[in-house]
């Protein structure tokens, strides 16, 4: 018979980095209690029973785990003639090894935006598999020709992309828009991601082209509101994105070109922007390198500069910025570097909010996840050094992160 017993685990001897007010405590513990915080204090710890396992972590910071809101766990190569050799099952396989990495990078949820499905977090929820929360939204709904539709242009199957694991699914139309939604939603999404403007990572679109139109983007939003979920767009400019936010939208994605007329529609909207910088900057870096095709290559120029401009806008208009990064296949290892091109225009306790508090409320998991207030999960990182001082602490994990803690139990 399974065991009765509480998992509890204390930990001591650490400063406290509260995210939402940013403010780093004096010496302190905290407890949990079967994967949730259930106390924590300044000082002296409280006494424990003997079976209660006891962490000291001498003096090091104590912070939420971060949260990256916008990955593909499956989008494991850029080679699509290799993927296309791969099983489902080995894809999967592929998938959750690169979001135990994640984990250990100290990312304790992300949120998958194209490709990830109920049996990866199902197998990640039941410890089958190692990594964060994975929180997900099923295939990305793409226009024929968008950026969800990769097939080779020699390919005239339809419907397109079903019967493999694809981050995508091409539907046209208001009726086959709102069956994918559901098709979706039934299968646990917690929300839909649309496809809005061309891209870089698919070769025959533009990446000003616009895609999908109002109609269509209407109704993924209603669909989304009916089943209490909310919709996510993919787009780079101000003809894309405005229409979905008029439509309803609740995030954007990218959002490398947009114009102060786009700021003021998220600040009215109250919506999300995740800027992805760090997938542009290693693209432009080592695209060719891993694999990238060129047709993709070409692409980045018009997103790559732009990014940082549009992020410095946002963050002085106000706008709720959340951490994102985007990246495929080898590039997966530069997840942290996001935190350095940030700090270029933003402090560090606001950068930190994006990766933890702000996240949170996007995913409405507030209380849930990316703070320390009693009865939150119990997701934690212990740090040497002080994030608030230099975010650079979060992005060198080798040097810095001592000990990553998903739901009250130490990785
Ligand atoms: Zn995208
Ligand atoms: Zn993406």
């Amino acid at each position: 018979m399974p065991s009765s017993h509480p998992v509890r685990l204390l930990i001591t001897n650490a400063r406290l980095l509260h995210p939402e007010s940013g403010e780093l405590t004096d010496t302190s513990w905290l407890e949990a209690v079967d994967g949730r915080i259930a106390a924590h204090g300044t000082g002296r710890a409280p006494a424990a029973p003997e079976d209660v396992p006891v962490l000291d972590v001498g003096g090091a910071t104590m912070l939420p785990g971060l949260i990256d809101a916008h990955v593909h766990i499956l989008l494991t190569t850029f080679d699509a003639k290799e993927a296309a050799d791969w099983t489902p099952g080995y894809a999967t396989a592929r998938a959750l090894k690169e979001a135990e990495r994640m984990l250990r990078r100290g990312f304790t949820t992300v949120r998958d935006v194209g490709g990830a499905d109920h049996g990866m977090a199902r197998a990640l929820d039941e410890g089958l598999a190692t990594g964060p929360r994975l929180i997900y939204g099923g295939r990305a709904l793409s226009q024929s020709g968008g950026h969800g539709d990769l097939r080779p242009l020699g390919d005239d199957s339809l419907p397109c992309c079903q019967s493999r694991p694809s981050f995508g699914r091409v539907a046209d139309g208001v009726d086959a828009v709102r069956a994918a939604a559901r098709d979706e939603f039934r299968k646990g999404a917690s929300h839909l991601k649309v496809l809005v403007s061309g891209g870089v990572a698919s070769p025959h679109d533009e990446v000003s082209a616009v895609q999908y139109t109002d109609e269509e983007i209407r109704a993924a939003v209603v669909e989304a509101e009916h089943h209490n979920r909310y919709v996510t767009v993919h787009a780079y400019h101000s003809r894309g994105v405005n229409r979905a936010l008029r439509a309803g939208v609740r995030s954007v994605e990218h959002g490398n070109l947009i114009d102060d007329e786009t700021i003021g529609l998220l600040l009215e909207h109250d919506a999300f922007l995740v800027p992805t910088l760090v997938t542009y900057d290693q693209m432009a870096q080592f695209g060719r390198r891993v694999g990238m095709p060129e047709q993709s290559y070409k692409k980045i120029a018009d997103v790559h500069e732009a990014g940082l401009s549009a992020l410095e806008r946002a963050y002085r208009a106000g706008v709720n910025l959340v951490y994102g990064t985007d990246l495929i296949g080898p590039l997966h290892s530069a997840q942290l570097e996001e935190f350095n091109l940030r700090a270029q225009v933003q402090p560090p306790a606001d950068i930190l909010r994006s990766a933890t508090t702000t996240a949170a409320r996007l995913l409405r998991m507030e209380g849930e996840i990316g703070t320390l207030a009693v009865g939150a999960h119990a997701d934690l990182l212990v740090v040497d050094g002080n994030p608030l001082e230099d975010i650079g602490v979060l992005a060198r994990p080798q040097q810095s992160l001592l000990h990553v803690i998903k739901a009250g139990v130490v990785v």
